[in-house]
């Protein structure tokens, strides 16, 4: 983590900053037993909104170890940018904009090994409430948990929908849903809004319906054979573990969505 670390404080003289980078990065300890590090790039705003993350890292690392269990990178980075420019930097081929993004710098899916992992929070993330920021967190923390059981090309709205439920709080029983049509696309997952947050809805819907009926294990087990390294295709795991056809799980799906809970 040093050699990550000079990397993501090197100066940036292109995009100048009104105060200079924390001197000392805070560190606190949470879930089971992690080592969180909190990397201001400097700005006016970082400082504060990384004393937020600390405040918030707690619980989004308990909704992820319930879900996910505990074997995962016992250390914890979040940088906090202050311009685009430095967003960049820090997260290499993230698409500006974005509220936070979980990076590696390299991947060994065969022995299980991230370097560089780090949760890299956007110029804007400062303007997030506190209930928002916690859902980004948690999200972001199951993608940075999941990294090495994560194959490149997993189905997206297998890993963004999981990673919704784990972070994103059911919503109230009286808040009408719309009914979907099909599991979203992963080009649908590039697309701008207010197609992207439908995709994300319809991902964290589909993963709520099988956590529902099928409950979170099945739901775990799914993302394990589906999105991991040696993935089957998402049909054959959804037949092995729900014991219904696909067609006939998305039928399901619908009926659901369209219903009282
Ligand atoms: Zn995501």
């Amino acid at each position: 983590m040093v050699a990550a670390a000079a990397v993501l404080l090197r100066p940036d003289a292109s995009a100048p900053s009104s105060a200079p980078p924390s001197a000392a990065p805070a560190e606190l300890i949470v879930g089971d037993g992690r080592t969180v590090t909190l990397l201001s790039l400097g700005g006016d705003d970082t400082d504060a909104l990384l004393d937020r993350v600390a405040a918030e890292l707690g619980e989004a690392t308990a909704r992820v170890e319930d879900f996910w269990g505990t074997d995962w990178n016992r250390e914890i980075t979040v940088v906090a940018t202050d311009s685009p420019t430095q967003f960049a930097a820090a997260a290499p081929g993230a698409p500006a904009g974005m509220a936070a993004v979980a990076v590696a710098d390299d991947v060994d899916l065969d022995r299980r090994v991230a370097t560089g992992q780090r949760i890299v929070l956007g110029p804007d993330a400062h303007r997030m409430s506190d209930a928002a920021l916690r859902i980004v967190l948690a999200h972001e923390l199951f993608h940075y948990a999941a990294r090495t059981d994560t194959a490149a090309d997993a189905p997206r709205w297998l890993t963004e929908g999981v990673a919704d439920y784990v972070a994103r709080p059911a919503p109230s029983a009286t808040t009408p849903s719309p009914v979907p049509s099909a599991l979203p696309a992963d080009a649908d997952f590039d697309r701008p809004e207010p197609e992207l947050s439908r995709a994300y809805d319809r991902a964290w819907m589909f993963a709520r319906f099988l956590a529902d009926r099928h409950g979170p294990a099945a739901l775990r087990e799914l993302y394990r054979r589906a999105a991991g390294p040696d993935r089957v295709p998402a049909e054959d795991a959804l037949r092995e573990i729900t014991g219904a056809e696909p067609a006939a799980l998305l039928q399901q799906w619908r009926q659901w969505s369209a219903g009282p809970r």
